[in-house]
């Protein structure tokens, strides 16, 4: 049962970032095998300006290392895998500090460049980073960047053998052995620039290696009147499609039910070719299997499978490349979200700690008088060693482990705040008192560690976005969030309400003590009806409703108007929480279809909200529904504010992001939606984010999205992105991530978008 649990979330969780997933790398790009170095495309530069940059660093960085004891006189300085921009330049780097240096190349020097379609254009992006090192880059034809290339390599004499690919690499005695085709090389570092465009992704399938069945497509012109498929629906897909459609019967097979993820220019040209039957496009399906010279489809029609064969002289399954998975565990680098371990230990674990927390506390009434305190100490013992286990297991790489620790932590932190005497066990009766101290409750600690966590974590995010990348919108972006933080979510609830009440600041209002008994309620300044929950029910000043109305209703759909649903990643503390603290992982927000559709959570948690609501307004005004309404608004605070905003969410957010509750489950965030959608369908939305044609499907702004939109499907058509299509919160982080400055928030101004800073 446990290891079908375990299966089933290992899934969903994979479905964070499996198509970007990459190699954990500490900031000097070093791999978990010190002395392996991976840079460029594969260690995430989207670039080549910033792949250059990889390299170059990474030499900077091993030029300062001591040479390992086993390095004789034979042994190289550096081994270079991969002769791309990275590689290149890294080796070019090398050789000028005077290492001995060897590059190996599978195929031919910048073969990934040698691929592209003839005559392109290729971007030297981002113009605010000067190219670093040797190798030459300016925007140029591809042809012409080639040459220029070459001519840097013969020029500096730089050993570089082609169509020999690395397959083993082992280490031994600190030395490095690269085994080849042709031969064994020792190295004392080992730079991997392989990039991931290499490796093309297989389907799997009977008869896949067969001889007219290819993974790329080299010279489309050279195949005439034959019968041709193709599988796949990305641009490679199509474009060959479309270039083998001018001398051959072509069908594309693929299994989706659109073409999502091309170039506005290919779709076009793709509905010219289907309108002149160049092309038959066989959507929903996939291929079951090669057999001779033919190949059996499987369609879907809605629920009903029917099987097609299809001729093909050739088949190209171009489905796009994927990480070199079984390369890198060759060798024994270790991945992002891998989910090793063991889900049935890291539960007991945690289990044993809570038990043991149990006694600890002393609140085991079946435990005779006397053995009370060596239960209480044998209880911290058990809680430590469960936990002390449960981090070591940790260490040595079991993802469950850590879910199991951030569980406890989070667990223990809302479990015990919900109050004296109605904690969560094993804290009941003893948690709230035990973590409140210097005369403060429980619940004030808790704001407290929230801002300084927020704060810590804000000003990392503020300089990773923000500074470094001199990008003015994340500034004040951040500058915001904090602000909020500190001004509306602490000071104001936890110290100047108080004193404005004691000093007597607020004339009579002080002395009502409607008004100055409930100083929680000055979270709803800014925290609006359905998401701070409470505002028009418990006895609420006449003050608090009325702001609540204008909050709510008001001063929120204009908001939304200019800014659509920014409240969320400017404003909101919740929202805060996830782009601080939780921003180091927001590549892991859930990808795909069916986190998507999980968003409907969200509209169930709005209605609950908003009938509950109305419940304890027909209870407080007309006397009804009191049972109903006192029993419902028990549940949904249980529910709603500790499980789904609290431990759940921040339990996740070192494995799906930080936005699980704001994309989630969050009321107001939904309602936001709502109000956004019908402002963009009835034209008069000022928020959208537009991309011009320069996208290079890099996948960058996918991968960093915390809300799991895949902004890429949108530049390459350069459709407009907005909340009638996606639940975008206006965060800016996929316009600042973009390599090539596509998107912007508004048309044709993607430098202004980014506001970018003077140096
Ligand atoms: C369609 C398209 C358009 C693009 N347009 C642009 C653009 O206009 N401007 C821009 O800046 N970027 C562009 N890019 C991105 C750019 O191509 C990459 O950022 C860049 O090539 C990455 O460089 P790299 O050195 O990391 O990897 P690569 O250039 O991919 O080089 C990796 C090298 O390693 C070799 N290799 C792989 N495995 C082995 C092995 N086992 N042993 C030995 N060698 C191996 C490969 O053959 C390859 O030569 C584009 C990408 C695509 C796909
Ligand atoms: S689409 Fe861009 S702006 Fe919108 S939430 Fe995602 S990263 Fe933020
Ligand atoms: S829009 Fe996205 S995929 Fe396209 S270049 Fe920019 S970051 Fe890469």
């Amino acid at each position: 049962m446990l290891k079908k649990v375990q299966h089933w979330l290992e899934n969903l969780f994979e479905t964070a970032n499996g198509p970007s997933r990459r190699p954990i790398l500490s900031k000097n790009l070093e791999s978990n095998i010190p002395g392996l170095f991976i840079v460029g495309d594969l260690a995430g530069a989207p670039v080549i300006k910033l792949a250059m940059e990889q390299g170059y660093n990474v030499i900077e960085y091993i030029a300062g290392l001591p040479k390992p004891k086993g390095a004789t006189g034979d042994v190289l300085d550096v081994l270079v895998i991969g002769a791309g921009a990275a590689g290149l330049n890294a080796a070019l780097a090398a050789k000028e500090k005077g290492m001995s240096v060897l590059v190996l190349e599978k195929e031919k020097i910048a073969n990934t460049i040698e691929n592209f379609p003839e005559g392109k254009w290729v971007y030297a992006e981002p113009d605010t980073v000067p190219p670093k090192g040797k190798l030459w880059l300016d925007g140029a034809q591809k042809e012409d960047l080639i040459n220029r290339w070459h001519q840097i390599v013969e020029e500096n004499h730089l050993p570089v053998h082609t169509d020999e690919p690395a397959l083993i690499i082992e280490k031994e005695n600190e030395i490095f052995h690269i085994t080849t085709p042709k031969g064994t090389y020792q190295s004392c570092r080992v730079i991997l620039a392989t990039g991931q465009r290499g490796n093309p992704r297989k389907l799997g399938v009977p008869g896949e290696e067969r001889e007219f069945v290819y993974h790329r497509l080299y010279s489309p012109r050279k195949y005439k009147n034959e019968q041709i498929l193709v599988v796949g629906g990305g641009n490679s897909a199509v474009e060959a499609a479309l270039t083998l459609s001018e001398q051959n019967k072509v069908v594309l097979s693929y299994r989706g039910s659109e073409f999502r993820r091309i170039f506005k220019d290919n779709e076009r040209q793709l509905n010219r070719a289907i309108a002149a039957g160049r092309i038959e496009v066989v959507f929903h399906s996939t291929v079951k299997e090669f057999g001779d010279r033919r190949a059996i489809l499987t369609i879907d029609r809605g629920g009903h499978r029917e099987e097609r064969e299809v001729p093909a002289d050739h088949a190209f399954v171009l489905i796009g490349a994927e990480l070199p998975v079984k390369f890198l565990k060759s060798i024994g680098i270790k991945l992002e979200n891998e989910w090793e371990g063991s889900f049935p230990r890291a539960v007991g674990l945690a289990l044993l700690t809570l038990f043991g927390l149990w006694f600890a506390g002393g609140q085991t009434g079946f435990v005779p008088e006397m053995m009370k305190n060596i239960a209480a100490w044998a209880g911290a013992v058990l809680a430590l060693a469960s936990v002390g286990t449960l981090i070591l297991y940790g260490r040595k790489g079991d993802r469950w482990a850590w879910l199991g620790i951030s569980f406890l932590i989070w667990y223990s932190v809302y479990g015990a705040k919900v109050g004296s005497g109605r904690e969560f066990w094993p804290f009941t009766n003893w948690g709230y008192h035990a973590l409140s101290f210097a005369d403060r409750p429980w619940s004030f600690w808790y704001t407290v560690i929230y801002t300084a966590l927020m704060t810590i974590f804000g000003i990392q995010a503020l300089k990773r976005w923000g500074l470094e990348r001199k990008d003015r919108f994340q500034v004040w972006r951040y500058v915001s969030l904090l602000s909020f933080q500190w001004i509306f979510f602490f000071i104001i609830p936890e110290f100047l309400f108080q004193w404005a009440v004691k000093y007597q600041w607020i004339g009579e209002l002080a002395k009502d003590p409607v008004f100055a008994d409930q100083a929680w309620r000055s979270y709803g300044i800014v925290y609006a009806w359905p998401l701070f929950f409470y505002t028009f029910f418990y006895n609420p000043h006449q003050i608090w409703i009325v702001w609540g109305v204008l909050l709510s209703f008001v001063i929120i759909p204009i908001f939304v108007l200019f800014n659509g649903k920014r409240y969320c990643s400017w404003i909101c503390g919740c929202g805060g929480l996830a782009e601080t603290f939780g921003d180091r992982w927001r590549h892991f927000a859930p990808k795909g279809n069916a986190a998507i559709k999980w968003e409907a959570m969200g509209t169930y948690v709005l209605i609950a909200a908003t009938v509950i609501t109305g419940l304890m307004l027909a209870k407080d005004i007309w006397g009804l529904f009191t049972g109903a309404a006192s029993l419902s608004v028990r549940w949904y605070s249980i529910i709603s504010d500790v499980w789904l905003v609290g431990i759940i969410p921040v339990t996740l957010y070192p494995f799906l992001g930080g936005k699980v509750w704001c994309r989630y489950w969050c009321p107001l965030a939904k309602m936001m939606q709502f109000i956004s959608k019908a402002y963009t369908k009835l034209g008069i939305s000022r928020f959208h984010i537009h991309a011009n044609d320069k996208c290079i499907a890099c996948n960058e702004c996918s991968r960093n999205c915390q809300v799991g939109i895949d902004v890429m499907a949108y530049a390459l058509k350069q459709d407009v992105l907005d909340n009638e299509t996606s639940s975008c919160i206006g965060c800016g982080i996929c316009v600042t991530v973009c390599p090539m400055d596509v998107l912007s928030f508004s048309p044709g101004k993607q430098e202004k978008g980014r506001l970018k800073m003077k140096d």
